[in-house]
């Protein structure tokens, strides 16, 4: 071939790749805009909030897990925020202030605070709901102010270990600690589902692939991959396009 051919070819070849790497990023990272748009008017607009608010205690059909706190959940399972990010939980965002929010557990187990978490508590389930025999952990995080003053339950001081709770007993405050005084994260619940290491401690959960779906637990849409726009409710999975329908955009 004459060297004009393969110029052709590698400017096509790098076409494909361009398109292919836009649609990839066009997927992960903005059909979330849908979602995320209602950041703004869940704080400002009580009767949207209401509309799409689950109830702490609730449990959606006959999922084993009960809904933690009363929010809204905007970040999914998978979700990536940012670059390279993959969100290992949930995040459910209530409207109101730090420190006003209930959080509660969402199914019974044995709760441990480590001597520097301020802001955090995990729960032990030694036999998973839905795959018998199976331990996990559920993390509960975020819950202080801005300034790393712990909303969590006196109940539950600093190197708590192993305390058995009921699924509803109140671990805290929703909150916006981030672990970093000066950048706060906004007022959220995070919560994730936590693997075991096999040796009977908890994984790091920060990383995605530590972490399970928790989709079937609250049996609603919980993965990102799968439910890239809607915000999850309960059954009615109501869609952005309908709640623009409804007429909420204005
Ligand atoms: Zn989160």
């Amino acid at each position: 071939m004459k060297p004009r051919y393969w110029l052709v070819l590698a400017g096509l070849l790098a076409l494909v790749l361009i398109i292919t790497a836009g649609v990839f990023i066009y997927n992960r990272y903005v059909p979330a805009a849908g979602r995320w748009a209602l950041f703004r008017e869940i704080h400002t607009n009580r009767t949207l909030f209401e509309q799409y608010a689950l109830e702490p205690g609730m449990h959606c059909g006959d999922a084993p897990f009960a809904f933690p706190t009363h929010g809204v959940i905007l970040g999914l399972w998978q979700q990536s925020y940012r670059f390279g990010h993959t969100h290992s939980g949930l995040d459910i965002f209530s409207g109101t202030q730090p420190g006003v929010t209930p959080v509660y557990a969402a199914y019974p187990g044995y709760l441990s605070r480590l001597e520097d978490w301020r802001s955090t508590v995990i729960i032990r389930i030694p036999s998973d709901p839905l795959q018998p025999g199976r331990q996990i952990w559920t993390y509960y995080t975020h819950l202080a102010n801005v300034d790393g003053e712990s909303f969590v339950s006196e109940d539950f001081p600093p190197g708590t270990s192993e305390v058995y709770v009921e699924a509803g007993t109140f671990l805290g405050y929703m909150g916006n600690y981030s672990g970093d005084p000066g950048a706060p994260t906004g007022l959220h619940l995070h919560f994730s589902i936590v693997k075991d290491d096999g040796q009977g401690d908890f994984l790091n959960e920060t990383r995605i692939h530590n972490t399970y779906d928790p989709s079937p637990y609250f049996n609603m849409k919980l993965d990102h991959t799968n439910n890239p726009r809607e915000v999850p409710v309960c059954e009615d999975v109501m869609t952005f396009e309908d709640w623009e329908l409804v007429g909420n955009n204005e």
